[in-house]
């Protein structure tokens, strides 16, 4: 991940507030370098990664940045959908179909059924 920051011109390490001398945040562009998100904290990265079976860093990025701009949990909205993967209701590791869920305010909405529906039927699959 470091490795992939810095080749891109991102900042492995970034102060998310003025004076912070912490600088636990950073800042993640894409391939063509440009800006794609910051802050991007472990927690995301094993919830997509480790839990959801999602491999390609920049699918997480991206999931990552989604939920920064709609305001989400980035641990509970990844264990959420790894329930949901668990159930069938998504296929495990496909980065590019989560960040779709997201994509529109519709796709949104529709991903509020999608999730709600995954909980009946994961509970019957964790009770089987
Ligand atoms: S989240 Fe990290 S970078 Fe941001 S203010 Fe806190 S310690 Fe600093």
């Amino acid at each position: 991940m470091h490795a992939t920051i810095t080749a891109r011109g991102g900042q492995p390490t970034h102060g998310c507030h003025p004076g912070c001398q912490i600088q636990c945040s950073q800042i993640y562009n894409d391939k063509d370098g440009k800006y794609l998100t910051s802050g991007f904290e472990y927690e995301t990265i094993w919830g997509l990664g480790a839990d959801c079976c999602i491999e390609d860093l920049d699918d997480i990025a991206e999931a990552d940045h989604i939920m920064d701009d709609i305001g989400v949990d980035s641990i509970e909205t990844a264990v959420m959908f790894g329930v949901a993967m668990e159930a069938g209701v998504l296929p495990f590791g496909d980065g590019k179909v989560w960040c779709a869920c997201y994509a529109t305010k519709s796709a949104r909405a529709h991903r509020s059924v999608v999730c709600l529906a995954a909980v009946p039927v994961s509970s019957v699959v964790f009770m089987a």
